[in-house]
């Protein structure tokens, strides 16, 4: 047995097995890095489903039993949960313990669950930047993370060998790994990801509420552009409302730009300035193109969908 294939973790706990969880319990199959893995649902119903998916050794609803004698603790709930959850395991978390999340924003991880973390316990946040617009246990995959970034956040003073050790588990699970100041993280992925999502559920709710537009021609056109909305605004509602609740600045602070920004798109158009237009839409091309070249998304026409399965499903 090689180092790279030794388990680093004797047990792993996941607390929440959607997506993102199910998903964490495949790629560290594949990679063999827990001996055991415990998964914790507060449904029964969700761990049938996950019992049959397969990914993981244990299933329970009881907190303290899935986080007994753990090294390495994940909460991947939505994110309005930890603070509640952290309060309850705390007292059966092992010494020496990890305590990390993959919440998709992180000072209010530091803030509700750093005030739980017993003495000797490790608390590392983290973010995985992956995902599919999926929930629950059948959803999750092996290879999600490969290629992805996963951004830790850790607290001032953080163990430095514990914050290797939680580095080494993302790689393994095929991740490229940073290192980022919490409110930072939240700043970034104001733009990157969760502007991005409110644009999207207010396009698809405004385009519902027409009246002069029927929803069959909503559905019928959605090719020129609509279609990609949708996409995005069928991700999780309690995922997503518990983001906005608790990165409320940094979002407020990019929407103003945002706002701001349209507004000049919008004088632009009503004055016919078609130089304001096609400059912007000449330097978010190049953008596009960065992304691709980052290995971030296909380059693909169509976003790389397959043609004939659309249109089937269409
Ligand atoms: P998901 O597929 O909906 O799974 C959520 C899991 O948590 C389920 O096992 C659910 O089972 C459990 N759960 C839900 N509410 C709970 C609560 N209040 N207390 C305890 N358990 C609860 O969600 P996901 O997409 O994996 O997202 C999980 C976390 O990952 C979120 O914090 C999200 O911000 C983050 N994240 C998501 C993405 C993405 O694209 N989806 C990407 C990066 C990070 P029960 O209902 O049976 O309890």
């Amino acid at each position: 047995m090689t180092a790279d294939s030794k388990p680093i973790f004797e047990k792993l706990a996941l607390i929440g097995i959607g997506l993102i969880g199910s998903s964490i319990a495949h790629a560290c199959r594949r990679a063999g890095l827990a001996a055991h893995i415990a998964g914790y649902a507060r449904r029964e119903e969700t761990l049938t489903e996950a019992r049959a998916a397969g990914f993981a050794d244990s299933l329970t609803t009881d907190l303290a039993e899935v986080v007994k004698d753990a090294d390495l603790v994940i909460l991947c709930t939505p994110v309005g949960s930890f603070g509640d959850i952290a309060r309850e395991i705390a007292p059966h978390l092992k010494s020496g313990v990890i305590l990390s999340d993959v919440g998709s924003v992180k000072g209010a991880v530091v803030r509700d669950v750093g005030p739980h973390v017993p003495a000797g316990g490790h608390l590392i946040p983290a973010h995985p930047v992956a995902g599919t617009e999926q929930s629950g246990p059948s959803a999750g995959f092996a290879e999600l993370f490969d290629g992805r970034w996963c951004i830790l956040t850790p607290p001032p003073g953080t163990d430095a060998a514990a914050l290797e050790t939680l580095s080494e588990f993302w790689r393994r699970c095929g991740s490229d790994v940073e290192v980022m100041d919490p409110k930072h993280h939240d700043l970034v992925l104001a733009i990157t990801s969760h502007v991005p999502h409110l644009i999207a559920y207010n396009i698809v709710g405004t385009a519902a509420d027409l009246e002069t537009v029927t929803e069959s021609e909503v559905i019928k056109f959605s090719a020129g552009g609509f279609r990609d909305f949708t996409r995005i605004a069928a991700s999780d509602p309690t995922m997503w409302r518990d983001v906005f609740l608790n990165n409320r600045e940094a979002v407020l602070e990019m929407l103003g730009r945002f706002n701001e920004d349209l507004n000049i798109l919008q004088r632009a158009i009503r004055w016919g300035d078609g130089d304001t237009l096609f400059n912007l839409f000449t330097r978010t091309r190049a953008i596009r193109r960065g992304v691709v070249s980052a290995g971030q998304e296909s380059a693909e026409p169509n976003f790389g969908r397959n043609r004939a399965k659309d249109e089937k499903e269409s």
